[in-house]
């Protein structure tokens, strides 16, 4: 017979440890591993000597925020950055308009994703206060988990956030309570939003108004003090929760305490705060500015440390995608009027490659946190993240020795503009080949553009 797809002489990462073998992939998933399958014809033969296939990335944290902004970014621009970085799932947050907080906004969601995806793609639901009766139907079509905002919307952007606020304490506490009910995960941005107003205030007052006002005005306090309040009331509740983007070591100390109590948290970081920092924020201005804000570099470096030790269980990208514009108005001492992400989804695996080049961690222990963990934090295991028999014939193939410089110009993003922060940065470790579900969507930093609509939602196990 005639397969869809045999890479060869595969070098591939499953279970903690690299392995050698030819995958062989039939109708979309991985039908056998063997050590020899000369002989054997497929439609497509990839020899992978000299490469390493990864599992398919799949990124834990983007908003593409289709529908809404497609001047930003829409699922079709996102999703071609996606395979253009390795990623062959993405995780798409809540933020939309209107935002997925009931079915028929998410099943809207849905079909545009499945149009113009060229990857597959899960969801995030919407939850506030305002509708805790719909979480259950939220979870019957899928969603992967929840995600709530601890603050108001931002000034002009109240139509996006409908429906995924809590006013205040006694609502985060209600909704909680509701959520512990549904069977669903909560995930929070933590921070302390009242008390970085005031600093916000303070600093205004004072005309401190440079680029440090980002970081001065969103201290690490305003985290813990964020986190510590979720781990308190998810404790009281018996929801589970989860704390998206966390950047603050004394916070993963108490996540780590939590999860040691057996409170039902988990942890996710973007691969930013792992490697850039306030520096940087002094150098980039708006385009290193992200909530919560790059730290120190003490912290930085220390955030690693529960990177390590499974505090924290997956990296995502935070991708982000913004107007020119809306980063621009922030240079010149304004950086407070600049929005706030970075559209790094096609950067995520590249320079977390880079990173276990330079000895920050080994490729063991950064696969999973990419893949395998991710899967299972959101109901995509077995399915995803792991290259096994039976699952998706997802892969990212990448190669190991090749050292190039990532280059605004060579993006996908529509919002690659406002990379700034990452273009001219000489990484080794280049993604050369992303596949989904058998099909070569990426080959050589070439995303096969004609795969508009072909990548798939994939609806949360549970
Ligand atoms: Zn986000």
């Amino acid at each position: 017979m005639t397969y869809q797809l045999i890479i060869k002489n595969a070098n591939y990462y499953a279970h903690h440890a690299f392995f050698s073998g030819d995958i062989i992939v039939e109708n979309g998933k991985i039908a056998m591993i063997t050590q020899d399958s000369s002989g054997w014809e497929a439609e497509r033969v990839i020899d992978a000597r000299g490469l390493t296939v990864l599992p398919g990335i799949i990124d834990s944290h983007v908003h593409f925020r289709e529908p809404g902004r497609p001047d930003r970014e829409d699922f079709y621009t996102g999703s071609c950055a996606a395979a253009a970085g390795g990623v062959t799932t993405f995780c798409e947050m809540p933020l939309a308009c209107p935002p997925p907080n009931n079915p028929a906004n998410l099943q809207q969601r849905i079909a545009l994703g499945e149009e113009k995806s060229l990857v597959d793609f899960a969801m995030f639901g919407a939850a506030g206060y305002e509708n805790t009766d719909q979480f259950s139907a939220l979870l019957d079509l899928g969603a992967v988990a929840f995600k709530t905002f601890l603050h108001p919307a931002p000034a002009g952007r109240e139509a996006e956030f409908d429906g995924l606020t809590v006013g205040d304490d006694g609502q985060l506490f209600l909704m909680l309570e509701q959520g512990a009910k549904s069977g669903g995960r909560f995930f929070f941005h933590c921070e302390n939003a009242s008390l970085i107003a005031a600093l916000e205030q303070k600093l205004h007052a004072q005309g401190q108004e440079g680029n440090d006002f980002h970081y001065l005005s969103r201290p690490s306090i305003a985290e813990v003090e964020s986190v510590e309040k979720i781990l308190r009331f998810a404790r009281a509740t018996g929801c589970p929760v989860g704390i998206v983007h966390i950047t603050v070591p004394e916070a993963c100390e108490l996540v780590k305490q939590a999860q040691a109590e057996g409170v039902d948290v988990i942890a996710e970081t973007c691969f930013h705060y792992l490697v850039y920092n306030h520096r940087h924020i002094d150098a980039y201005g708006p385009y290193a500015k992200c909530n919560p804000p790059l730290r120190s570099e003490a912290e930085m470096e220390r955030l690693w440390d529960y990177v390590k030790d499974g505090t924290i269980m997956m990296i995502g990208s935070d991708h982000a995608p913004f107007i020119p514009e809306e980063k621009s108005i922030g240079l010149d001492g304004g950086i407070w009027k600049a929005y706030s992400g970075m559209p790094a989804i096609e950067v995520l695996l590249p320079i977390l490659l880079d990173q276990a080049h330079r000895g920050r961690l080994t490729l063991e222990q950064l696969v999973p946190l990419l893949t395998e963990n991710t899967a299972r934090a959101h109901g995509l295991f077995p399915r995803k993240g792991l290259i096994q028999v039976g699952a998706d014939a997802d892969f990212a193939i990448v190669d190991l020795q090749r050292s190039y410089t990532l280059r605004i110009a060579d993006m996908y993003s529509k919002a690659k503009a406002i990379n700034k922060l990452f273009d001219g940065t000489k990484v080794q470790g280049k993604p050369v080949y992303t596949i989904v579900r058998g099909r070569v969507l990426m080959q050589d930093g070439q995303v096969d553009l004609a795969a508009r609509g072909y990548g798939r939602y994939v609806p949360a196990i549970r």
